[in-house]
C-alpha cells in the first residue's frame, strides 16, 4: 500500500441512503478495499440482512455463522464475528446473515436499543483506522444504530431521475439522531455514483448535487462500469476483480480523497439542504 495519511482517530463511516440500489454496498466494499489496498486497517460492518457486503467480500455468512445479528441482538463481542477477507491485506468484515432481517423488530424491546452498535465499537479492541458501516435501505433501527455509531455519514448519490427525492428524510433523522443521541454526527461525503459522462442527465444531477452541497462532494465520480458489477459474483470488489479496470482506478481515487480530507468537514448548505 501507498503511504497514504493514517487517521489519529478511527474514523466510522455510515454508508447511508434510504433508497435502493443507489451503490451504497458496491461503495462500502469498494472504498473499504481501497482504503486497505492504500495501507489502512478497515473494517466493514454488513447491517444489511441481504448480507451483499459480506457475499461481495467473500465471506462465509450462512446461517450458522456468528455475524453482526449476535452482537446486536445477543451482545456477542465483536471480535467473535469479525473474519479477514480473503486475498485483501489489513481488511476485515463482520457478516450479515439473514437473521438480520429479524432484529429491526427484536431490537425493539432491548435495553439502549439504538447504542448496541455503539457499544460493541467501542468494546473492539483490534486497532482500525477505518470502519464502514454498510446500511440496509430503511431508516429503521438497525441505521439508527449505525448513526449512532459512527461519526460520519458518506451518502452515495446515483446520476439519475430523482437522485435527490427522500434526502431531505435522510437529512432529517441525521439531525435528529445528532440532536439526541450523537452531537458528533455530519454528513462528510457524497459520493456520485453510476455516473455516465456520456448522458447529460448525468452531469445535469451532478451539478444539482455540487449546488446543494459543495465541500462534502467528492471530485472523483464513480463511472457506470460492467466490471464493477460483476465483481461481486466472484466474491471479489473490483479492486482484485479488475485491478486496472476505470472502476477500481476511481475508487482508489475516491479513498485517496477521502484519506486526505478533513474528517469534520460540516454540512455548509443548511438552507439549500431544507430545501430538498
Ligand atoms: P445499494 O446497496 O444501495 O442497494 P448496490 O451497491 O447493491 O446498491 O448497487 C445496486 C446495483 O447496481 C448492483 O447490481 C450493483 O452491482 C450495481 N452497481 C453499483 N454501482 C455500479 C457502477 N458504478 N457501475 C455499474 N453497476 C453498478
Ligand atoms: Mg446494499
Amino acid at each position: 500500500g501507498e503511504g497514504l495519511p493514517r487517521p489519529e482517530q478511527t474514523r466510522i463511516m455510515v454508508v447511508a441512503n434510504q433508497k435502493g440500489g443507489v451503490g451504497k454496498t458496491t461503495t462500502t466494499v469498494n472504498l473499504a478495499a481501497s482504503l486497505a489496498l492504500h495501507g489502512a486497517r478497515v473494517l466493514v460492518i454488513d447491517l444489511d440482512p441481504q448480507g451483499n457486503a459480506s457475499t461481495a467480500l467473500g465471506v462465509d455468512h450462512h446461517s450458522e455463522v456468528p455475524s453482526i445479528y449476535d452482537v446486536l441482538v445477543e451482545s456477542m463481542p465483536l471480535s467473535d464475528v469479525v473474519q479477514p477477507v480473503p486475498d485483501v491485506e489489513g481488511l476485515f468484515c463482520a457478516p450479515a446473515t439473514i437473521d438480520l432481517a429479524g432484529a429491526e423488530i427484536e431490537l425493539v424491546s432491548l435495553v439502549a436499543r439504538e447504542s448496541r452498535l455503539q457499544r460493541a465499537l467501542s468494546a473492539y479492541e483490534q486497532p482500525l483506522d477505518y470502519v464502514l458501516i454498510d446500511c440496509p435501505p430503511s431508516l429503521g433501527l438497525l441505521t439508527v444504530n449505525a448513526l449512532v455509531a459512527g461519526a460520519e455519514v458518506l451518502i452515495p448519490i446515483q446520476c439519475e431521475y430523482y437522485a435527490l427525492e427522500g434526502l431531505g428524510q435522510l437529512l432529517r433523522n441525521v439531525d435528529l439522531v445528532k440532536g439526541h443521541l450523537n452531537t458528533q454526527l455530519h454528513v462528510s461525503t457524497i459520493i456520485l455514483t453510476m455516473y455516465d459522462g456520456r448522458t447529460r442527465l448525468a452531469s445535469q444531477v451532478a451539478d444539482e448535487v455540487r449546488n446543494h452541497f459543495s465541500a462534502e462532494v467528492l471530485r472523483t465520480n464513480i463511472p457506470r462500469s460492467v466490471r464493477i458489477s460483476e465483481a461481486p459474483s466472484y466474491g471479489q470488489t473490483v479492486l482484485t476483480y479488475d485491478p486496472g479496470s476505470s472502476g477500481s482506478l476511481s475508487y482508489l481515487e475516491a479513498a485517496r480523497e477521502i484519506a486526505l480530507r478533513d474528517p469534520n468537514v460540516q454540512q455548509r448548505h443548511d438552507e439549500s439542504v431544507q430545501q430538498l
